[in-house]
C-alpha cells in the first residue's frame, strides 16, 4: 500500500495525501511536480525512474474499511540527503533516456 508521504523530498513541501501536486516513483519517492519539471526532469534521483502522479485515496469509506481513515497517510517527512550538485549531474545523465527504455 502507497504511504503517501507528506513532503517533498527535495524542497520539503507539504503534500497532503489530497495534493494534486504530488509526484512518485515506482518506489515510491515523492517530490512535488514543480521539483520533477524543473528540477529533476522527471528523473528520480534515488532511482533513476520516471513519475507519475500519487492517486488520492478515498476520503470517504464507499467500500468498508477502505478509506484515508483506515488507512492513513504517513507522517514520516523524507528528506533527499544527496548532495545537489551530484543529484544535477546524474538528473543531466538520465534526463535524456525515455523512463520506459531506463
Ligand atoms: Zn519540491
Ligand atoms: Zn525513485
Amino acid at each position: 500500500m502507497l504511504q503517501l508521504r507528506p513532503n517533498c523530498e527535495y524542497c520539503d513541501r507539504d503534500l497532503p495525501p489530497d495534493a494534486a501536486a504530488a509526484r512518485i516513483c515506482s518506489y515510491e519517492c515523492t517530490f512535488c511536480a514543480d521539483c520533477v519539471d524543473k528540477v529533476l526532469f522527471n528523473v528520480c534521483p534515488n532511482c533513476g525512474g520516471g513519475f507519475v502522479p500519487r492517486p488520492i485515496r478515498p476520503r470517504t469509506a464507499h467500500r468498508p474499511g477502505v478509506c484515508l481513515g483506515s488507512h492513513p497517510a504517513s507522517t514520516r517527512r523524507v528528506y533527499l540527503t544527496k548532495d545537489r550538485a551530484e543529484v544535477a549531474a546524474f538528473v543531466q545523465s538520465v534526463r535524456h533516456i525515455p523512463p520506459d527504455a531506463r
